[in-house]
Parts: structure tokens; C-alpha cells; sequence
């Protein structure tokens, strides 16, 4: 297999100063299944070109190796492992190339961080779910892309078209992120894993995926197919991805809350809200409570009020909500005794939190609605998995209502930072899961005016453990 990238910037050898590789020369590396040779096939001023090809002994590979091959398979012995480019490439690359990817260059490092005309040439990939896959990768990165198909056998046409592909990738970008993106999107393509197994998978792509994958239309798909079978890997990798791409949480919440609030006023929902999550709390006899994504601090107000709590955890990711509610509860004013009962935290429901481990009870008031959904996983295990509170309290907008709200258009969420609002149905259905999965029991209850047809405007589950 091999790969070439190609430049015509100027003076075009600069690229063996790149790569950390003298033109003029072969370089050849071990690797726990093969060669892989380093050479330029052309290098002049104008126009200047690395190959980096993988020899690779498909026998070797599966000899004295545990794993998926195991138990003596013509597979063994006939694969496409010597031919296509595969997670073989991004460990060649890693050797070869290491330099170069983490963007420093001893003599040129101004060119190192320019972008300059290149154009990779892949020969060949294998991508089963086609061709649209390849142009969804790399398109949105600022590639040109252009495929060739080639059919499964070239004497047997009317065996019609394999699933490999010769690909062209041309741009101006960065040597670093060409191969960055090489890198992680070679594997994702070809989704056949020998290497990716365990947990510093994740490190790597993050590592590798800095500054683009976050941002990347795909990077559910990416991280799903670059660490295949391997579910919890993907969701926290996501997570950690998706938390990257939002790093002003604040920002956003503050303008689009006041909008919902506006639109709920006239019936008081959050009101409503506050009295029935407080009445819950009274019945099941909590004495110690967190109100996790406290945001502004609505209610832990009236959770103050309650005299039987005997400690009030406030829990958000946003800084500058939690100082709003620090004012708005006059927290510095505050007496002594009251104060003593009130905590503010700064966290995030994306991580496990020791802090959040022993209450009695935990509410989570319109707050899941905020999560995507690798985010909502891993809400669901911290809180149903660690922290695991007696009693959890969760509401959240029942979308099945939101045509009564003349001032919202159709089709529309009820805040611009929504991800999802759900039916009453998607709902329950989502939180029994959650319930058979984690050992809680669950009941739901309506909040505010309740619609024959459409139920009423919020929805409330009361999970016990
Ligand atoms: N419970 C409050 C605020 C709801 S708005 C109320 O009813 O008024 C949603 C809140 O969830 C925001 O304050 C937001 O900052 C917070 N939030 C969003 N993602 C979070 C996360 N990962 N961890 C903790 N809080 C989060």
C-alpha cells in the first residue's frame, strides 16, 4: 500500500525539511507487521514528492497473534491487509512521520506552520459503505476530493465494483493537519482494526483530532467507526470531544434562557415547576439535596425555604450562572445558619464527581434537553451509576405541548440551545431504560395545565432507588 503527498510550493524540497526526511535518500523502518519505506519519487524545485509504502507480511501478521483471526481461517492467508491503506498506515505514519505531525520542524518551522498546496494520493482504500463516506470526511476539512472505484476483479467485470478506492485529496493546508487527518480518517475509512484496543486510543484521537474534529459535521460517525466495538471508548471520547466544542458554556445559556422564560411566563411554568420538584422532595423525606445545572438558582430559592434540608448543593458547568445565583441569593448577605446549608459548584455532569456521591436526592430541572446525545450517556452514568442518589427528579419539556405556544413558531424548540424536546412517550421511554438499567424504579407526573390531548407543558420523572 501507498501513500504519496505532493507539493508545489516553493522551493518544493523544503518538504524533506518538513518531514524530517532527506530527499536524496531511501529510509526504511521495522514495524511489528512489515517495511514501510520512506523515498521521493520526484523532488525538484517545483514539484516535490514523499511516498511512504508499507510492505506488509500477511502472514506474519496473524502468526503466534491472538485475536479475531484465530482459529486457522483461509482469511489468514488471503486478505487485503498487504494491499489497502488501513490502520497500518496511521502506526507507519506515527514512525515515520512523528515529527512532522506535531507541527515542529528544526529548519523550517514558518513553512511548518503555513499552509501550502498539497495533494495526498491513497492507493488503495477499502470503504464499504462507499463512496459518499470519503467526501464526507474529508470535504468539510477544505479538501478537493476526487475517487476511483475499482472493481473486484479486472478480468471478471461482470463481478461489478469492489468496495476499494484510489483517492486524491488536494488543499492549502498545514503538512501537520494533512497528516493528522490522514491519520485518524484512514482507519475511520477503512474501519478493519488491528491496532486501536485500548484506552490511550482515546488520548491519541484527541490528540490527533486537536483543533478540527471537535468542530468536524461527522465526529459522532468518526469516533464511533475509529474505535468500533468498543462503545463506552466512543462516548467518552465524545463527550470529551463535545465539551472541547463548546468551551463558553456561559455565553450561550444566558441569552436563550430568557427567551424561554419570557414565553413560559404567562402561566408561571417555572413557578409550577419549582412547587412540584419541591413538593417530591418533601414526600420522600430528603434531607441532603443537590440541584445539578442549578443555573440561575431558581430553585434553589425555595429549596432554602424548606426547613428540613439540612444541606442544598447547587451544581453547574456554567461559572457566570452560578455568580448570578450567588447574587440573587444574596449569598455574601446571607446569615450565618443559612449560609452553612448552601454550597455552590462549579462541575460538569460529563464526569464522574466523588462530590456528588452519597445525597439523598438530586433534581435535574430542565437540564437534559441541554445534552446531545453522547453527552446525555455519560449524564446518565454519573448520576444513575455514581452518584446514585436515593431520589432523582428529572423534568424536562413535554414538545407534545408546544403548539400552544402561540409565540412559538412550528417545529421549533422552546430554547435555541435544545437539542432535543421530547414526547411523553419518548420520554418514558428513555427514563424506564434508564430505570432497568441502573436498579431505580420511576413514575412520571405532569407539570402545570394539563391538555386532554396534549398533556401538560412540562414533564416530570420521580426515579427511587
Ligand atoms: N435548573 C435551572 C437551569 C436550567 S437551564 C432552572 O430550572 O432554572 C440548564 C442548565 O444546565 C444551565 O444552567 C446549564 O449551564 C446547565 N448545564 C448544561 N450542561 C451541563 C453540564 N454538562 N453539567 C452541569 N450543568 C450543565
Amino acid at each position: 500500500m501507498l501513500l504519496t503527498i505532493t507539493t508545489t510550493h516553493q522551493p518544493a524540497t523544503d518538504l524533506g525539511y518538513l518531514l524530517h526526511k532527506n530527499p536524496a535518500k531511501l529510509h526504511s523502518f521495522e514495524l511489528s507487521f512489515g517495511k514501510a519505506h520512506v523515498f521521493y519519487p520526484e523532488a525538484s524545485s517545483n514539484r516535490c514528492t514523499v511516498a511512504l509504502l508499507l510492505d506488509v507480511d500477511p502472514v506474519g501478521l496473524v502468526r503466534g497473534k491472538r485475536g479475531q483471526h484465530e482459529g486457522g481461517t483461509l482469511d489468514q492467508y488471503v486478505n487485503d491487509r498487504p494491499y489497502v491503506l488501513s490502520s497500518f498506515l496511521s502506526v507507519a505514519m506515527g514512525r515515520a512521520f512523528g515529527t512532522a505531525m506535531s507541527g515542529r520542524s528544526k529548519g523550517r518551522q514558518e513553512l511548518a506552520d503555513q499552509a501550502i498546496p498539497l495533494t495526498a494520493k491513497l492507493t488503495v482504500i477499502g470503504c464499504r459503505p462507499g463512496e459518499a463516506l470519503i467526501h464526507e470526511l474529508f470535504e468539510p476539512l477544505g479538501y478537493t476530493v476526487t475517487t476511483e472505484r475499482h472493481p473486484l476483479d479486472e478480468k471478471f467485470p461482470e463481478w461489478g465494483e469492489g468496495p476499494y478506492y484510489s483517492v486524491i485529496l488536494s488543499g492549502m493546508v498545514r503538512l501537520q493537519d494533512l497528516l493528522n487527518h490522514l491519520y485518524v480518517l484512514v482507519p475511520v475509512l477503512d474501519a478493519e482494526k488491528h491496532y486501536w484496543i485500548g484506552k490511550d486510543e482515546v488520548e491519541k484521537l484527541l490528540r490527533k483530532g486537536e483543533g478540527w474534529l471537535a468542530l468536524h459535521p461527522h465526529k459522532e460517525a468518526i469516533v464511533k467507526r475509529y474505535l468500533p466495538r468498543q462503545r463506552q471508548l466512543a462516548r467518552e471520547a465524545l463527550a470529551r470531544l463535545t465539551e472541547e466544542d463548546n468551551p463558553d458554556p456561559d455565553a450561550t445559556e444566558q441569552a436563550h434562557t430568557e427567551e424561554e422564560t419570557r414565553m413560559e411566563e404567562p402561566m408561571r411554568l417555572w413557578e409550577q415547576r419549582m412547587g412540584a420538584v419541591v413538593a417530591v422532595l418533601r414526600s420522600t423525606g430528603a434531607k441532603r439535596v443537590l440541584d445539578l445545572g442549578c443555573g440561575e438558582g431558581k430553585l434553589l430559592r425555595s429549596l432554602l425555604e424548606e426547613r428540613s434540608l439540612t444541606e442544598i448543593v447547587g451544581m453547574d458547568v456554567s461559572y457566570r450562572s452560578l455568580e448570578i445565583a450567588s447574587q440573587r441569593l444574596k449569598l455574601d448577605r446571607m446569615p450565618t445558619k443559612q449560609k452553612e446549608r448552601l454550597k455552590l459548584m462549579h462541575g460538569s455532569l460529563m464526569y464522574r464527581d466523588k462530590r456528588l456521591a452519597g445525597y439523598d436526592a438530586a433534581t435535574v430541572v430542565e437540564v437534559i434537553e441541554h445534552l446531545d446525545a453522547p453527552r446525555l450517556a455519560a449524564f446518565e452514568r454519573v448520576l444513575f451509576e455514581a452518584a446514585r442518589p436515593k431520589t432523582i427528579v428529572v423534568t424536562t419539556p413535554n414538545r407534545e405541548y408546544n403548539v400552544k405556544f402561540e409565540t412559538l413558531p412550528a417545529g421549533q424548540f422552546r430554547h435555541k440551545d435544545h437539542r432535543f424536546e421530547w414526547t411523553r412517550e419518548q420520554f418514558q421511554q428513555w427514563a424506564s431504560q434508564i430505570s432497568g438499567r441502573f436498579g431505580y424504579s420511576v413514575r412520571f407526573l405532569p407539570i402545570g395545565e394539563e391538555d386532554p390531548q396534549l398533556g401538560a407543558p412540562t414533564q416530570m420523572g420521580v426515579f427511587s432507588s
